[in-house]
């Protein structure tokens, strides 16, 4: 069985805000505390890790993760790959490099951000031990296809990536036509639902649940999601195969 943890589900300033005193960020409800978006799969006691957030050092805490057997990246914004340090605790348990997966571009500017990993002069056990790969199609990693999938972030095209039949649109604000069909009717959809107003580099409330309907996938939910949603009154709104998702929940992926 593979599952997907939602390791954290907030947009880049996090819920709450800091200093932000509104129904949301001031909730006792644990589902409307969001850290900064992360999903990781798992299958047969690997662990693949969607972007290093800024708070992975809590969230493998919270989710008990114990391993990390690669690492895909989405693009290079600050909230998806500020926690690569913490990668280094899981070389020295896995006594092992980790691969780190994504697009060209966005390895390039991950290596020039963070120059002290990536151009060492010697292997030094106080850096994280990593190695990139560049991928433009599907792989194979522990038993699970996964597809790189182009998405509009904005002007520039990042990756969502496929695993079988689920797919993780994080920043999304856009699908270009030739996404489409490899995204039509899966079984599960994650897609960036930042807030109700408009933004120019992600999908709002509305605009998420018209590419769903279009996409129709048999469940979706929205992640990288603002202090706009209090999750306890978002149960009677969503569309019956729309779900708000919360830090830590555990998705069966049926693959
Ligand atoms: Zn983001
Ligand atoms: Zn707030
Ligand atoms: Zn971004």
């Amino acid at each position: 069985m593979v599952t997907l943890t939602f390791l954290g589900t907030g947009t880049s300033m996090g819920v709450p805000m800091i200093g932000c005193g509104c129904s949301v960020c001031s909730s006792s409800d644990p589902r409307d505390r969001r850290t900064r978006s992360s999903v990781l799969i798992s299958s047969g006691g690997r662990n693949i890790l969607v972007d290093t957030s800024t708070d992975l050092y809590h969230q493998a805490l919270s989710c008990n993760v114990r391993r990390v057997d690669a690492v895909l990246f989405t693009h290079s914004h600050a909230d998806h790959i500020h926690g690569i340090d913490e990668l280094r605790r899981f070389n020295h348990i896995q006594r092992e490099e980790i691969t780190c997966y994504g697009k060209a571009e966005t390895l390039g500017a991950i290596k020039n951000i963070f120059k002290y990993i990536f151009f060492q002069d010697v292997k030094a056990h106080d850096i994280p031990q990593l190695m990139t790969e560049a991928v433009n199609s599907t792989i194979n990693l522990f038993g699970i296809d996964i597809t790189p999938v182009n998405i509009f972030h904005g002007k520039r095209l990042i990756y969502g990536y496929k695993f079988a039949n689920c797919a993780y649109l994080t920043d999304c604000s856009g699908i270009p036509e030739e996404s489409m069909d490899a995204l039509y009717g899966l079984d599960t959809l994650i897609i960036d639902g930042l807030r109700y107003a408009p933004h120019k580099n992600h999908l709002s409330y509305d605009q998420a649940l018209g590419v769903i309907s279009e996409l129709k996938p048999k469940r979706a939910y929205l992640t990288h999601l603002t202090h706009d949603y209090l999750y306890e009154e978002m149960q009677g709104k969503l569309p019956e195969n729309v779900f708000l998702p919360y830090d830590g929940l555990k998705l069966e992926l049926g693959l």
